[in-house]
């Protein structure tokens, strides 16, 4: 998978013939018309801070994909190191590790963006020398309250018009030690009355007394990113230099500074959406929260979005490639459906996984028909008929076995198609049962089924035809090797884990993202299995031996995805604790792709986005969006014109219609929903005005768009409207306190990264409705 010189590849699977977005065809479009002199080089520029996560794999797939299927092109891969205080070798080594086992090769190009610290100075020294960068010694306020508003303009610090000598002279003295941390900064003479707040006079450099974990003490000057960036890529005299869609103010600044500077490469910036995914934080920053404060076990715990996490719970690099080719590459930023990922998973580890049994929460069953010393071997089949593959393994019978508690039921639905008293069930691979009796503990507790087996159904027909509907998996007492097994499950328990509060993503962590089972029991054959194997366990999902902890003779099994979306049964008022209604995930959640050519907008389009700009203030990025749906503009003015919410609704009425309607409108267009802009208004400013939390809105809109309706008697009817009150909230969060004596003790004891549980399952007791913030509040004076 090394990239370098191969031809353009459209691959005999179609994989790449299915690769087409607006980058590619901008880079075919260079080369083209020689641009670049028919060359094409990118970068992956990571700043070692943290461990690579699922977002950052789209952007190595995108990058090193294109250096693969571009004849003579290249990926570099950059340490972008330019901050002394969070850089670390451990880091640098999981990424060039995590990189390669996503299956990209970097070659020769492995660079590190603090060895250009003396280029970058020499271009500093360059720009003053023009006239274009100045030494500011203003206090770090004064220059962000010069800087202006977005309605005003900036002004100049009384600093602004040194001559280039007293530049040059202090910027030395900058570099040589001799001034204290924030004394000065330099900044670039840009326009301080620019309508890009990054324009006005960036800082190029900060006084930062720090020692660097390449350089050490070298320097005590650090330049910031909109500096570093532009010149790290023209050093490398990369082409393409592609980064996500929030980068985009910077590109005027990237520009400057390419342009302004002594370099003989010219990159030009572009811009893709990020791979964002519900359920999933993607920011460094806030993992490092989390291992820090010990709410997972380290950057590998298998709930992680790093590659380490994901890898060491089973997931297979071509899953992640296969999730980031289904995403694509777009300039319109979406959340991708987690169940998109699990997708991708179970794609790949179907035709990968054998077939295996593996009893996870074990009750014995004792054959009282069947001979003590009997054992009979089945020759049973690793794969279903489904998949082309061969291969059996020995599987042994006895007289006593054992089956998962939640299949037996002592006084079951008519609907349950498993074992229970007098009734029948068909052991995979073995003999139709028929239980007789249940035995009891001292306490009243079932320990022990006794069941007959019907020794004409071998392999599970029955010869006189009558029915048995379930067929449940099992494994001999006596053969079968006692195992832990991790049942692992989403880390967050909303879509949006920490969005509106600051940060504090610990409170939406899963309190049933890990439940250990440490008593489950593994048949045989396949115990001796090198490590890393993955197997299907019937009916519970896919697993493989966990990679730190798994040992012979005391293995440990992680779950990778179970076999089917849990999570839409979970959200169902009839079968969950949350009571919220049912959350569809459908492949339809994501709007649709932008077209490559989404840049040039038709007039009719380009009139209507200037109106959304001018009139509305919308972001740039939201108008072009909005620009390109007549119906769902008109959804759009008619609910500004019904807004009656405080302050301008237009942004965030945009917001929901970009953002959140397609997934609820799926293939109709706006004009075709049961509502209109006035209910939209209505969702929209009780979502603002803190009656709803974000994910009961969203409930909300799912109703609208299926029946139409009156947001507010909704939010009435499901019981969504968010409890703030402190009395109301004070008995939910008694009770949960009192239903877990023994985790208040721990964190009584200092483990104050539970917080987040009780939090969880306050937010859970309240059907998610409890304001977060004031159940923390009142948490933290409950718990002392
Ligand atoms: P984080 O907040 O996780 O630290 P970052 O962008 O600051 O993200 P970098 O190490 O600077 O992290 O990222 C390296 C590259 O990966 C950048 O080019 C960045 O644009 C890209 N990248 C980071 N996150 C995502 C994402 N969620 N989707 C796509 N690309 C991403
Ligand atoms: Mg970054």
């Amino acid at each position: 998978m090394r990239s370098g010189p191969e031809s353009i590849n459209t691959g005999d699977d179609g994989r790449d013939a299915r690769r087409s977005d607006f980058i590619r065809a901008m880079i075919a479009a260079d080369i083209a018309s020689g641009k670049f002199g028919g060359r094409v080089v990118t970068r992956f520029p990571p700043e070692p801070n943290g461990y690579l996560h699922i977002g950052h794999a789209k952007s190595i797939c995108l990058n090193f994909g294109l250096a693969q299927e571009f004849a003579g092109a290249r990926c570099n891969l950059r340490f972008d190191d330019t901050n002394p205080e969070t850089e670390k070798p451990e880091y640098v080594e999981s990424m060039l590790r995590d990189i390669r086992w996503l299956g990209f090769d970097w070659g020769e190009h492995l660079y590190y963006a603090s060895d250009y610290f003396e280029r970058f100075y020499e271009q500093a020294e360059g720009l003053v020398r023009k006239g274009l960068a100045y030494v500011d010694s203003s206090p770090e306020d004064t220059i962000r309250e010069y800087r202006g508003t977005v309605t005003q303009p900036g002004r100049p610090t009384p600093y602004r018009d040194r001559t280039a000598e007293q530049n040059l002279d202090l910027l030395r003295c900058m570099r040589a030690g001799e001034f204290g941390d924030g004394e000065h900064v330099l900044r670039a003479r840009i326009d301080l009355a620019s309508p890009n707040m990054l324009m006005r006079d960036p800082i190029l450099y900060r006084i930062r007394h720090a020692a660097h974990y390449r350089q050490g003490d070298a320097w005590c000057i650090y330049p910031l990113y909109d500096w570093a960036h532009p010149l790290e890529d023209a050093f490398e005299c990369v082409t393409h230099s592609l980064c996500t869609l929030e980068f985009e103010n910077n590109r005027e600044l990237y520009d400057w500074v390419v342009e302004n500077c002594d370099v003989e490469c010219r990159p030009w910036q572009t811009e893709f959406a990020r791979l964002e995914l519900d359920y999933v934080i993607t920011s460094k920053r806030k993992l490092l929260h989390l291992v820090q404060n010990g709410i997972v076990d380290g950057w590998d715990d298998p709930r992680m979005p790093t590659l380490a996490g994901l890898r060491r719970r089973g997931v297979t690099p071509e899953a992640i490639r296969a999730l980031v080719d289904m995403v694509g590459v777009a300039r319109t930023n979406s959340r991708v459906d987690y169940a998109k990922l699990e997708y991708a998973i179970r794609d790949d580890l179907n035709t990968r996984a054998r077939r295996v049994m593996c009893v996870v929460n074990p009750l014995r069953v004792v054959i009282t028909n069947w001979p003590e010393d009997r054992t009979e071997m089945f020759d049973a089949p690793f794969w279903p008929h489904d998949v082309p593959k061969e291969g059996t393994r020995p599987l042994p019978f006895g007289r006593e076995i054992v089956i998962e508690r939640d299949d037996f039921m002592e006084d079951p639905p008519r609907a349950f198609h498993r074992l229970a008293p007098g009734r029948e069930v068909r052991l995979r691979h073995a003999w139709v049962i028929r239980c007789n009796e249940v035995v009891r503990d001292g306490a009243g507790d079932i320990i022990e089924l006794r069941c007959t087996y019907d020794p004409e159904t071998r392999g599970g027909s029955t010869p006189d035809g009558r029915s048995i509907k379930g067929t449940i998996h099992w494994v001999s007492a006596a053969h079968g090797v006692r195992c832990e097994v991790r049942l692992y499950d989403r880390l967050f328990a909303v879509p949006e884990p920490g969005a509106g509060e600051e940060g504090d993503v610990v409170r939406d962590v899963n309190p049933e993202s890990l439940v250990v089972a440490a008593d489950a029991l593994l048949e045989p054959a396949v115990a001796d299995d090198s490590p890393g194997t993955r197997y299907q366990f019937e009916r519970l999902g896919y697993f493989m031996t966990d990679t730190v902890d798994s040992k012979p003779g005391a293995l440990v099994f992680n779950r990778i995805v179970t076999l089917r979306d849990t999570w839409k049964r979970i959200a169902d008022p009839g079968a969950g604790s949350t009571g919220r209604p049912q959350r569809e995930h459908t492949s339809k959640s994501q709007p649709a792709a932008t077209p490559a050519a989404e840049r040039d907008r038709s007039p009719a389009v380009e009139t209507a986005y200037r109106v959304l700009v001018a009139r509305h203030d919308l972001p740039a990025e939201d108008a072009d969006i909005l620009a390109r749906d007549p119906a769902a503009i008109r959804l759009f003015d008619a609910a500004v014109a019904a807004w009656t919410g405080t302050a301008g609704g237009a942004r965030p009425l945009a917001n929901w219609i970009i953002h959140e309607l397609p997934r609820e409108a799926g293939e109709r267009s706006a004009d075709d929903l049961p509502f209109d802009g006035r209910e939209l208004a209505a969702l929209v400013s009780l979502a603002e005005n803190g009656t709803l939390s974000s994910s009961a809105a969203r409930d909300v809109l799912a109703v609208l768009a299926k029946e139409g309706g009156d947001p507010a008697s909704i939010v009435d009817r499901l019981g969504l409207r968010q409890v703030s009150g402190e009395a109301e909230l004070e008995p939910f969060v008694r009770q949960v306190i009192d239903a877990n004596a023994d985790k208040v003790a721990d964190y009584r004891g200092g483990r104050t990264g539970l917080m987040g549980f009780f939090i969880g399952q306050v937010m859970r007791a309240t059907g998610g409705r409890a304001n977060p913030e004031v159940a923390k509040t009142l948490l933290e004076k409950a718990l002392g």
